[in-house]
């Protein structure tokens, strides 16, 4: 029973991370809850000096709280870390996360790295989101320290400070 049930994991990886390829992503990892780094000081970052706070809904103050996600985080077992263009990182998070919905995992649910830029210039503040099924918040604005998470997934630093300048960003499909 538990050898099948593997199995079925193994090869849902497997179509996943192919999907994922097909999505243009360079990079694709699958890693369990314990490698995805939680630590609340990444809000600290989104509150003083990012220039995206309050720009945006998937970013404080608009995104819910690492208090209010790291319950949720919990309820995960795995993550589809990925890694891709500037460009394409938000629509290869949507799609992989929808995939993996019609595979069955219904809980799935992508987020992405940075501020969110799918509009010229975000709604007012009183106005909800008007991309609700495109626009996927800030990992670092829900409490999730990329760079750690990124480490622990086996991806050293040297290639991390050249990513950068590639200016490549990671988004983060959680999977129940
Ligand atoms: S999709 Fe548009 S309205 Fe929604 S958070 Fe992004 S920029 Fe704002």
């Amino acid at each position: 029973m538990f050898s099948s049930i593997k199995k079925m994991l193994n090869d849902d990886i497997q179509k996943l991370s192919d999907f994922a390829r097909e999505n243009k992503c360079i990079t694709v990892i699958f890693v369990t809850r314990n490698q995805i780094a939680a630590d609340i000081r990444t809000v600290l970052k989104c509150y003083y000096g990012c220039p995206s706070f309050g720009t945006n809904k998937m970013c404080p103050p608009y995104t819910i709280s690492p208090e209010r996600f790291f319950p949720i985080l919990k309820k995960y077992k795995y993550g589809l870390l990925v890694e891709t263009s500037a460009s394409d990182i938000n629509q290869a998070v949507v799609r992989i996360e929808k995939e993996a919905i019609k595979m069955g995992y219904l809980f799935a649910f992508g987020m992405r790295g940075g501020a969110c830029p799918l509009c010229p210039s975000c709604t007012l503040p009183n106005e909800l989101c008007c991309k609700p099924v495109e626009a996927r918040p800030s990992m670092e604005a829900l409490g999730i320290d990329v760079f750690k998470t990124v480490k622990n997934a086996g991806i050293n630093k040297n290639k991390l400070a050249s990513l950068n300048e590639d200016f490549t960003f990671f988004g983060l499909i959680l999977i129940d």
